[in-house]
This record gives C-alpha cells, sequence and structure tokens, in this order.
C-alpha cells in the first residue's frame, strides 16, 4: 500500500527470506573467530555436543532482562568477544526504543552447525509501548558457541532479515500522534508531517482509528526492504509503504509506515506531505490487512486525502495518465490488481486513475458517500457496491469516469 513515485504493493505478511551478504560475510568471520577462541579458551568443563532448551531458556532469559533493566554489561555477557561491538550497537538501540517488551523465544534448534557451535531459531518479539497493541515477532537464527565456561551468541543467521535496531544509532521521536524511529536523517521531519496529517485523515474516515501510527526510518534500503515484507517490491520506485509487522501466536502485528531511503528524501515538500498523508489512510482504514476492497478504491481514496492540502492541479499530477488521454488512449476500465503490480508497465497511471475515480465521487456525492463505498465495497461485490451506494452500475459509472478523465485531462 505504497504510493507511486510512490508506488503500492499490496502488503502481505512479511517474512524471512532475505538473504543478507553481510550477514553471511559476517559469519564466517565469527566462524573463524569462535573456533579459535574455542581452542585458546577452553575452560575444564567443556560441553558435549549441543545446548539443551533449557540452557538456550535461560541464555536468552538474561539477554531480554539484560535489556529490560538496562544492563548493558549483562547483555554484553551473553556474547562472544567478537560480537561484543555490533551487540553493544544493538543493545544501545533497544534501549533508545519505548519498549515494553523485547525478549527471544526459543523456537527450534537450527541446521546442523559447524564443529563447536550450536544453531537456535528464536522469534524476537517486542511491543512499543503506547502504540503498539499486540506483539510482533519475526524468526531469526542465532549461532551460539561455548566460551569461557558457558554458551554464548556468537553469529546470527546468514539469511536473517535486518531490524531497524540493526542499523546505525536510532533517532526515536514521539509526536502528538507518531512514533518514529529509524537512523534516517528525516525522522522529526516525519514525525511532523504524520502529525500534521492525522486531522486530515480523520476528517475522511472519522475517528474510529487510533489515530497514531508507528513509522520506521531505516537508513539504509537493505534495512527498509526487509521492514517492507516479503512482498516489497522495488523500494526505488516507492517513497514510503504501509505494512503490518507480524504478529505472534495468531495476533493481528502491528501496523508500520516504512519510508524508503532515497526515494523519499527525492520528494519536494509537497510530494512528502502527499505520501505520508496517504500511508497515514491505509493505516487508519487497515488496509494492509484488506484483501477484498478494490485496489482502485483502496489506492484512491488514499490518494484523495494526500492531495487534499496539496496545491497541485490535476493535470500536473496525473501528468502521464493526461499524457495517455492526449493521445486517444483513455482506459476502457478501472485498474485492476494487476496494474498495482510491482512490476506494472502502468503502474503510475493506475494510481493516477485511481485518484480521478475517488476524486468524482467525492466531488459528485460527497466525502462521506466515498467513505460508504468504501466499506461497501470491502464487503460485497465492486458493482454491488456502486449500485447501492451511488446508484450505478458498473457500466455506467466506468462509463463516468472515462468522461471525467477525458475532461480533466484533455
Ligand atoms: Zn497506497
Amino acid at each position: 500500500m505504497s504510493d507511486p513515485g510512490r508506488g503500492a504493493p499490496r502488503p502481505a505478511p512479511p517474512a524471512s527470506r532475505r538473504t543478507g551478504a553481510l550477514a553471511a560475510g559476517l559469519c564466517v568471520v565469527l566462524a573463524l573467530l569462535g573456533a579459535a577462541a574455542f581452542a585458546v579458551l577452553r575452560p575444564g568443563a567443556a560441553p558435549s555436543g549441543a545446548p539443551g532448551e533449557d540452557a538456550v531458556g535461560a541464555l536468552l532469559e538474561r539477554r531480554a532482562a539484560a535489556v529490560a533493566r538496562g544492563d548493558r554489561a549483562a547483555f554484553l555477557d551473553t556474547v562472544t568477544p567478537a560480537l561484543r561491538a555490533p551487540e553493544g550497537r544493538v543493545f544501545d538501540n533497544l534501549r533508545r526504543m519505548p519498549l515494553d517488551a523485547w525478549r527471544e523465544r526459543f523456537a527450534g534448534f537450527g541446521d546442523v552447525a559447524p564443529s563447536g557451535e550450536a544453531s537456535v531459531r528464536v522469534t524476537v518479539r517486542h511491543r512499543l509501548r503506547g502504540f503498539d497493541r499486540a506483539e510482533t515477532g519475526r524468526e531469526r537464527t542465532l549461532r551460539l558457541t561455548w566460551h569461557d565456561g558457558g554458551w554464548r551468541v556468537s553469529g546470527s543467521g546468514a539469511g536473517d532479515d535486518p531490524e531497524i535496531w540493526d542499523g546505525g544509532p536510532l533517532r526515536v521521536v514521539t509526536g502528538a500522534a507518531s512514533l518514529v524511529i529509524g537512523d534516517a536523517p528525516e525522522v522529526a521531519e516525519i514525525s511532523r508531517r504524520l502529525d500534521a496529517a492525522e486531522p486530515v485523515v480523520t476528517s475522511v474516515t472519522g475517528r474510529g482509528w487510533a489515530r497514531t501510527s508507528v513509522a520506521l526510518a531505516p537508513a539504509r534500503p537493505a534495512v527498509a526492504r526487509a521492514l517492507a515484507g516479503s512482498s516489497s517490491p522495488d523500494l526505488t520506485r516507492i517513497a514510503a509503504l504501509a505494512t503490518v509487522a507480524p504478529g505472534v501466536d495468531g495476533g493481528r502485528g502491528a501496523d508500520r509506515v516504512v519510508v524508503s531511503p532515497g526515494t523519499f528524501t527525492r520528494l519536494t515538500a509537497t510530494g512528502r506531505d502527499v505520501v505520508l498523508t496517504h500511508e497515514l489512510t491505509h493505516v487508519a482504514l487497515d488496509a494492509a490487512r484488506d484483501t477484498r476492497t478494490p485496489m482502485w478504491l483502496i489506492e484512491g481514496l488514499a490518494d484523495h486525502v494526500g492531495y487534499k492540502r496539496a496545491n497541485l492541479g490535476v493535470r500536473e499530477a496525473a501528468a502521464e495518465l493526461r499524457a495517455d488521454v492526449r493521445a486517444g488512449r483513455v482506459p476502457s476500465a478501472l485498474p485492476d490488481a494487476a496494474a498495482f503490480s510491482a512490476s506494472s508497465d502502468r503502474l503510475t497511471q493506475a494510481y493516477q486513475e485511481s485518484w480521478l475515480a475517488c476524486r468524482m465521487i467525492a466531488r459528485d456525492h460527497g466525502e462521506k458517500i466515498l467513505l460508504h463505498l468504501y466499506r461497501t465495497a470491502g464487503r460485497t461485490s465492486e458493482s454491488a457496491a456502486l449500485r447501492s451506494t451511488l446508484g450505478l452500475s458498473l457500466s455506467r459509472f466506468t462509463a463516468q469516469w472515462r468522461t471525467e478523465l477525458r475532461r480533466e485531462l484533455g
């Protein structure tokens, strides 16, 4: 659910899938260091084989407790010497975040590890105080090495997705209606823009949502891709997107706006407001969990709200679609889901077509009816929703929209 130029993918439950070249490189080095340390420092009581589940659980408990009470030394005592610098940065980032809970839960033993190491799958769970209604969690792999009389964390999984706390020093800004976390320079600016967007969004969607948002603004595109989830498209075309951080134990997870570094900063001030207001509309309407509402309504309504404060003419904001219309290529149907896929060559036009459809409905019928259509189309068919809310068949509505495109852009 993002925005073109912007462009938005239909978000799917994020999953671990990325192969981290950096992490892989790190693991190779750590494995070598671990082996060396094992040979030199191995105490009298060496372990026999892999650690038991109890030993792993105790180690993970010590890590969570150290984070909770801010005991950096205790946290670093759970890792091998080679890992103290990177894990120290992780600890510092975790302590900057308003965490109600951060813990790693044992999820199973991983693949066979190199000699002297164990591989453990854990679910890293956390909840952001004052913002998240439920815990979120992602699976990661920890490598454990017997070192200095105990099992210690000696590395992470090569294919694990990075988290926001794996980046540089985090800035955390809590605004009136937003929490923004990241190592990108725009953290405070994003918070300010999200705060200003909230009343605009609420004026259209009504007050039946949390009216707060959490945005993640990583400095590295690789982190943004991981946070965006498995369906993450080419983020060089997307400035921000709304997604759901996966829940645990069947929970609903938590809404996140992920800001794409580089792409976002190329936008003008107006463009940044449009994009963030657009994404906040998705959050307010729970679009990232919506599998029924037609995409043209999801994206068109978000753009309608996004453009409300922007002093931009239609011909300027829909320049690509205008070129098509003026060349005689007036679309024959509202854009379908495929038109919004990252590989669609008419992605930009799909957004513009949707925006103009929703803009027309808001102008001719009012925003309340537009919202009513949106909600109805999430429960019934598109044509039934159009008929019951606008009194129009799908073909009649499509004809009106095509006339609108010619009039506004021709
Ligand atoms: Zn969107």
